[in-house]
């Protein structure tokens, strides 16, 4: 199992921590519950035709946290790398270690920006799988994608990091795929 520290509980951070989670990770999404999600009303995430962005994450916390991961209701006001991997300090004043970092802050990645990770015009640089030039570290949503930010391109992108970090866990690629339950 692998310790992963999420920044941010919009769409972004709670996609990835699903995936994490319901995939035996210790996950620990930390949010200020200021995502812009609680001014939309969505129309245009496929397979939710009508429901309030507010509804949304609670239908969407709950499901992460019915994985077992922990959403922690509080500022993290530093990040770091150390030997082993991440630090997170909260405005609690407590730290968490952590094996990887997923940074989805929003329009304003200031955590982002004080590890030294390249911002380009439409946000944080990323490869494919979100993940940055440092090790570990994974900048995906609004972040990494300021001028075309909807709900469900940061849900995917969660995904998208999630499979990443769960494929580099096991060694080999991870498909979190489900069947439904066999007629007896
Ligand atoms: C008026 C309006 C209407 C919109 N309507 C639609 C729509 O109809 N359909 C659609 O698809 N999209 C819509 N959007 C866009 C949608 O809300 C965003 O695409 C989506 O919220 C981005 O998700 P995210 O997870 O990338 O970031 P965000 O949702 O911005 O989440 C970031 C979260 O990180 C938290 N955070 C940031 N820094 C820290 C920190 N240091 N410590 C702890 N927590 C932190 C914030 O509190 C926030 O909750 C709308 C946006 C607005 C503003």
């Amino acid at each position: 199992m692998a310790s992963i520290a999420i920044v941010g509980d919009g769409p972004g951070g709670l996609s990835a921590a699903l995936f994490l989670a319901k995939n035996g990770q210790e996950v620990t999404v930390y949010g200020t519950d200021e995502t812009a999600m609680h001014h939309a009303h969505l129309h245009n995430y496929l397979g939710v035709p009508d429901l309030g962005g507010s509804e949304f994450q609670a239908i969407a916390k709950a499901q992460v946290a019915g994985f077992g991961a922990e959403i922690r209701a509080v500022r993290v006001t530093g990040v770091g790398t150390t030997e082993d991997g991440f630090e997170v300090t909260t405005e609690a004043g407590d730290t968490q270690m952590a094996q990887y970092l997923v940074l989805t802050e929003g329009k304003s990645p200031e955590l982002a920006l004080s590890l030294g990770l390249e911002e380009t015009e439409d946000g944080i640089a990323h490869d494919r799988e979100f993940h940055t030039s440092i090790d570990g570290v994974y900048v995906l949503g609004r972040a990494a994608r300021r001028k075309r930010s909807q709900a469900i391109i940061s849900a995917g992108a969660g995904a998208t990091a999630a499979v990443d970090i769960l494929s580099r866990i096991e060694g080999k690629h991870i498909q979190d795929w489900d069947t439904p339950p066999r007629d007896e």
